[in-house]
């Protein structure tokens, strides 16, 4: 079941840098929430913490009120910065393994691969290695990656970068399916452009501390945030 997850004053240091600074906001049921701040602001970071893969010093992150369990964890979807799909395996090969480590019959894994790559636009490269793909398509396979087990929760960290923009309307139409499920989707950028253009709720963040979280037309009225022309809503 999808559920609100909300940080609340998390911090994390590595060493002397304070990496983050009472971090707090809410990742809605629904909502497509666009994380922004520029090289080494904390998003990385926060979204390592939200998957487990780092510990805070302090601060909790809670799913449906309750604090953030394994299980609940295994339910989410995470495509990392650093991507890790193995380049000599087929884009199938890995989305099969993911699938199958999430617990999922091979019958509901295949059907969920081809539905997604079809989505994806990248449905006759599944039987390819992933080194002979265009970097784009790579790119297009590690998002399917993070959701082949169909998620409750998705945090995807610069799944925009380097795509062009006909590919960042496919990624963004799959991501509203998502949304349109009731699925929390979280997303890191650091291009305010790209993330006000796409997001529902925004979330920024600069050396460590959220300078300002909401929903975005509100946001846009009160800080007077520029209009961009290309819409996706
Ligand atoms: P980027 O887009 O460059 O990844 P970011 O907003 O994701 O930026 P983080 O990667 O979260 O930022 O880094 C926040 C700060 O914490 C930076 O100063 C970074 O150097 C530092 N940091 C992150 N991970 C580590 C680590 N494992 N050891 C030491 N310092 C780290």
């Amino acid at each position: 079941m999808t559920q609100l997850l909300r940080l609340d004053g998390l911090n994390r240091a590595f060493g002397e840098r304070q990496a983050l600074k009472d971090v707090t906001f809410d990742v809605a049921p629904g909502r497509l929430t666009g994380f922004v701040g520029a090289n080494g602001a904390g998003k990385t970071t926060t979204m390592r913490i939200i998957l487990g893969v780092l510990a805070a010093d302090s601060g909790t992150v809670t799913w449906g009120g309750a604090p953030l369990t394994r299980a609940d964890r295994r339910r989410f979807g995470y495509m990392p910065e650093e991507r890790g799909l193995y380049p000599k395996m087929t884009i199938r090969e890995q989305l099969t393994y993911f699938g199958r480590l999430h617990g999922l019959d091979a019958g509901a894994v295949a059907r969920n691969i081809t539905s997604l790559l079809d989505r994806l636009g990248i449905g006759e490269r599944a039987d390819e290695q992933l080194e002979k793909l265009s970097l784009g398509n790579q790119q297009r396979a590690q998002i399917a990656a993070a959701l082949v087990h169909q998620p409750q929760l998705l945090v995807l960290d610069e799944p925009f970068s380097g795509l062009d923009p006909i590919a960042v309307d496919t990624v963004v139409a799959v991501l509203r399916e998502q949304t349109a499920r009731g699925v929390p989707v979280l997303f890191s950028s650091h291009q305010l452009d790209v993330v006000e253009r796409l997001c529902d709720d925004l979330v920024i963040i600069g050396d460590g501390a959220i300078l300002t979280a909401g929903r975005r037309d509100e946001l846009r009225a009160a800080y007077a945030l520029p209009r961009y022309e290309i819409r996706v809503d």
